[in-house]
């Protein structure tokens, strides 16, 4: 494994992502991703699985301190009070008594970002979530969070692959000496039948997911969080750290993202993306 590094923290590079992994086929599927090695595992209150990674990560017998888990909070759930109950209620159901990372998953310009920012910092300071962060922020409102606000956040959690080069926020989060964190990193599938990272995955004898995942994590600052439910593909997507793309292999992938491919559609009344 891999990791990046920021602000004090050591974020393993390739993470776990359990959205829609749930009941008992998802505690299978996120119990089984622990004991392959993932050390990084990405919920969220709306996906109703919390409880199911807590009793994955005790049925797996990894110790809670050696993952780096990380919850997001609701788009409803942004108020200063709903921050600190519904957290209670995340740590309750992960079975945990800290976070290594609380996201926002949505911005919601219905509530003050200053006083969710705030919520979560105090959070912070009571050793609650050893990290914030943010999801699906775009330049100018991670502007807001850190010259208005003077958040002290880690990450922005974007969808970031190779059909959607996302240049502008990547640049701007690392320019906040934050770190990129990449959410459907495989397009949910899209980029993995592409001629030419199939190409490239045949040159070195890999899957076209491990050349993807390679493509990001081999960027300054960006971890990358497959789901896989199919063991196959979990154990996969963590056998990466063998090999390195040549520099015409980048080349070639980063002239891909002119397609711009989202696969996640935006909230409603959230800010417009950035161009990419
Ligand atoms: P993704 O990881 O790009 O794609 C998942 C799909 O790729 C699944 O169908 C999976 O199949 C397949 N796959 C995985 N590894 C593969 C491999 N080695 N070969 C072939 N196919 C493979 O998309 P995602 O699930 O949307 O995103 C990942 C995580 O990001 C989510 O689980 C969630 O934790 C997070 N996320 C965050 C946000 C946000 O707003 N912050 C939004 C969306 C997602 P199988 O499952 O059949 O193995």
């Amino acid at each position: 494994m891999s990791y990046v590094t920021a602000k004090g923290a050591r974020v393993p590079a390739i993470g776990f992502g359990t959205w829609p992994l749930r009941g008992w086929r998802g505690r299978c599927a996120i119990e089984r991703a622990l004991r392959l090695g993932y050390r990084h595992i990405d919920t969220a209150q709306i996906y109703g699985n919390e409880s199911d990674v807590g009793r994955a990560l005790r049925a797996s017998g990894v110790h809670r301190s050696d993952v780096f888990l990380v919850t997001k909070l609701r788009r409803d759930n942004l108020h200063a009070d709903a921050v600190w109950r519904s957290t209670e209620e995340s740590l309750r159901r992960l079975a945990t008594d800290y976070l290594d990372l609380l996201l926002v998953h949505w911005p919601n310009p219905a509530v003050p970002l200053g006083e969710t920012l705030e919520a979560m910092d105090r959070l912070r300071e009571a050793g609650r979530a050893r990290f914030i962060g943010v999801c699906n922020f775009n330049i100018g409102l991670l502007t807001e969070a850190v010259q208005t606000h003077h958040a002290d956040l880690l990450c922005n959690q974007i969808e970031y692959h190779p059909f959607l080069s996302q240049n502008r926020v990547r640049d701007a989060t690392r320019r906040f000496g934050m770190i990129v964190v990449a959410y459907a990193p495989l397009a949910r599938g899209h980029v993995l039948r592409d001629p030419t990272i199939g190409a490239i995955a045949a040159k070195h004898g890999k899957t076209p997911a491990q050349v993807v995942l390679r493509w990001l994590i081999e960027q300054d600052g960006v971890a990358a969080i497959p789901k896989a439910g199919l063991a196959a593909h979990a154990a996969q997507n963590l056998e990466i750290f063998d090999f390195t793309l040549d520099p015409d292999d980048r080349a070639a992938i980063d002239r891909l993202s002119q397609v711009e491919v989202r696969v996640q559609e935006r909230e409603p009344g959230t800010p417009e993306w950035d161009p990419a």
